[in-house]
């Protein structure tokens, strides 16, 4: 309805600002369905289509170079069906670059590579044409997807491309680059492994990396300036961000470079996930896309002014037909030509989910084991109606698609909004629901009392797999911060890390998909540094020298993801599975929270498992059932083999912390 007003209110401005009276609105735009733009290369022949519905006149400008000099020679376009404009070049334009200049009325708009660019020169201004043929590296047509049985085996590790290897202290040659991911055997001071080995060593299944794609706010003429961002601010969604590449000026070099990144996680068993930001571009107005057809690709408000959903000035309009089928075959892109596995949806509140849902049926035909999920929620009002909206409260709908928890993520560490804030793990009582909602992974329990939880008041999934458990990621304090920013005034650092274990233990044994931030299994801290996008690498990079220093966590850390891994019991994937075998115990003292996991539940080994989680300072003693149960987590410890045996009806569980049995 919403939709509706604003269109009835728009059109006429259309009219007047594009001088384009062919349309009345966005829904009258021509869709091209043909899979042939912008370029098609060959040897013999570049074809070029590009999209712009309102143009008068296209031009197509080619260059020698990536960046600088004018163009050798400057094209025009002939009109074409479904607003395309066409135009075919003889001969072999490898090595050249190309923009498209589009005429609205009389007005010629600045150049751009169109939204659909797949290859480009630094700084992604221009177009580049290549042979992709030569951009595989060896072995890239036996490269496989690692195995995959169910999304809720994966262990996602959110990690920036940066962070992972420019520290003095990786043992990495190529720092700040994708090809840091194919070094093997690299060490810190102290002889033990880094980068990728110690991915392999800590057990995660899945790699997700922050933006990866072409992003504008780090020069690429100037990586001697250590510029940093995290890269939140697409320029070109289907080119890889030259930053990260050894030669930003060679536009094979970033696509080469990014596959065999991937190909060398698979042959260490993991896969890769990407984050992907079609929610908004980094400026609106003239961005590459609206440059084809101003207005378009965005929402606007009622009074006309760019809606701003993203936080970031504007947001995309998913929508409308030819950003609906952008995205979709964009994904689709990256998921056959780049080997991606999986992607992180940022904003996805801001898309809708029909849309959305598009998206999971076509990547089904790729690979049904593609992961998606994303945050369910927007930074700022949108004009689309909330009941279209990829958000977390309508998760329901959204198929096979997972939302972040930040139910269980403030349940624990405390407010992601006010750093001072604690939360379960460092003492604060109350929030044993919101916790118990956590451990059934968002879904719907008999046991779990929806009215005391601190966000949603019911249950938004329709099964575990569509929720992502954690305590900390890029955004806000990371978890070391944030306990220590909101610790009680006599907590010892002792004490923060059990606080530390204990968040993590939950992540790692509740029903759900466990997500942790790059670094946190090193104790890993951003100096209290709440929103580190523009921060320098001392502030984001991983120190590799914490692994020794932090070796208790990391220890606790690689035991949690080996439980999850051995314990089919933390991995349920249904609802109905989860009602009928996991059961919360009738816990009497407060801030405590224990359940079992009954009857070899999801084919596990163990029969019965008990999980108790106390947040308290102090010691608890809990009732439990009566049996011959074996601890193999206790007091901050792991041991597979066993800590101890209870035979007894009542347990000691140790302050801040978490005590994990079976009995057969
Ligand atoms: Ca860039």
């Amino acid at each position: 309805m919403k939709k509706h007003i604003f269109m009835l209110l728009i059109a006429p401005l259309l009219i007047a600002c594009n001088n384009n009276p062919k349309y009345a609105d966005y829904s009258e735009y021509p869709v091209y369905e043909g899979s042939d733009l912008e370029l098609v290369y060959s040897q013999q022949a570049s074809k070029f289509r590009v999209w712009a519905p309102t143009a008068t006149q296209v031009k197509l400008l080619l260059y020698d170079n990536g960046l600088e000099g004018s163009a050798y020679e400057i094209q025009n376009m002939k009109r074409s069906e479904k607003g395309t404009w066409k135009l075919k070049v003889d001969g072999n334009l490898k090595g050249k670059f190309y923009t498209f200049q589009v005429k609205i009325g009389e007005q010629w708009l600045d150049e751009t590579p169109g939204m659909w660019v797949k290859a480009t020169g630094v700084n992604g201004k221009r177009a580049a044409i290549i042979d992709f043929s030569e951009t595989n590296p060896e072995g890239w047509d036996l490269d496989k997807r690692p195995p995959l049985a169910n999304f809720t085996d994966i262990i996602l590790y959110e990690l920036h491309v940066r962070d992972f290897s420019v520290s003095p202290t990786s043992g990495m040659k190529n720092k700040g680059k994708f090809l840091a991911f194919t070094e093997q055997g690299t060490k810190n001071a102290n002889g033990q492994s880094t980068g990728i080995n110690h991915l392999k060593e800590l057990g995660v299944t899945h790699v997700h990396l922050l933006p990866s794609f072409d992003y504008a706010s780090v020069d690429e003429t100037k990586l001697d300036e250590k510029k940093y961002n995290w890269g939140y601010d697409p320029l070109n969604f289907n080119v890889p961000e030259g930053g990260y590449s050894t030669d930003p000026y060679n536009p094979v070099s970033r696509i080469r470079e990014f596959k065999q990144m991937v190909q060398s996680l698979h042959n260490s068993g993991i896969r890769v996930i990407m984050d992907v930001v079609y929610n908004h571009t980094f400026i609106g107005q003239n961005s590459h896309l609206d440059l084809l057809a101003p207005g378009y690709f965005y929402r606007m408000n009622a009074d006309s002014t760019w809606s701003n959903a993203s936080g970031c000035s504007n947001e995309t309009a998913s929508e409308r037909a030819m950003m609906r089928k952008f995205m979709i075959e964009s994904v689709v892109y990256w998921a056959t030509e780049y080997h991606v596995d999986g992607f992180r949806f940022d904003l996805m509140g801001i898309h809708d989910i029909e849309t959305m849902n598009l998206i999971r049926e076509a990547l089904n035909k790729v690979d049904p084991t593609i992961f998606i999920y994303g945050e369910g929620w927007t930074a700022g009002g949108s004009p689309l109606a909330e009941e279209k909206r990829a958000l977390k409260k309508n998760a329901k709908q959204l198929k096979d698609i997972a939302v972040f928890s930040d139910d269980i993520r403030d349940a624990l560490k405390g407010s992601w909004m006010h750093s001072e804030i604690p939360g379960f793990v460092s003492g604060i009582d109350s929030l044993e629901e919101s916790v118990k909602f956590g451990i059934v992974g968002a879904t719907k329990h008999p046991q779990v009392d929806y009215s005391k939880l601190i966000y949603s008041k019911e249950p938004y999934v329709n099964n575990p797999s569509q929720t992502i458990n954690y305590v900390s990621c890029h955004d806000d304090m990371c978890l070391v911060d944030k306990l220590n920013q909101s610790k009680p005034v006599d907590a010892t650092s002792e004490e923060l890390a059990r606080f530390n274990k204990l968040a993590q233990t939950v992540v790692f044994t509740s029903q759900g998909v466990p997500f942790i931030y790059a670094g946190e299994e090193l104790y890993r801290n951003k100096k209290g540094v709440h929103n580190t996008y523009q921060s320098p690498d001392s502030i984001n990079q991983i120190d590799w020298s914490f692994k020794e220093k932090y070796s208790d966590i990391y220890n606790y850390y690689k035991g949690l993801i080996s439980l999850r891994k051995k314990h089919a019991a933390f991995r349920i994937p249904t609802q109905s599975l989860v009602q009928q075998n996991l059961k919360f115990l009738n816990v009497t003292v407060p801030n405590v929270v224990a359940y079992t996991l009954n009857g070899h539940v999801n084919g596990d080994i163990w029969k019965n498992i008990l999980v108790i989680y106390n947040g308290n300072r102090k010691n608890v003693k809990v009732g439990i059932p009566a049996g011959n149960w074996s601890v193999v987590c206790h007091d901050g410890q792991i041991n597979m083999n066993g800590i101890m045996q209870v035979n007894d009806t009542t347990f000691n569980v140790a302050p801040s912390s978490a005590s994990i049995m079976y009995g057969q």
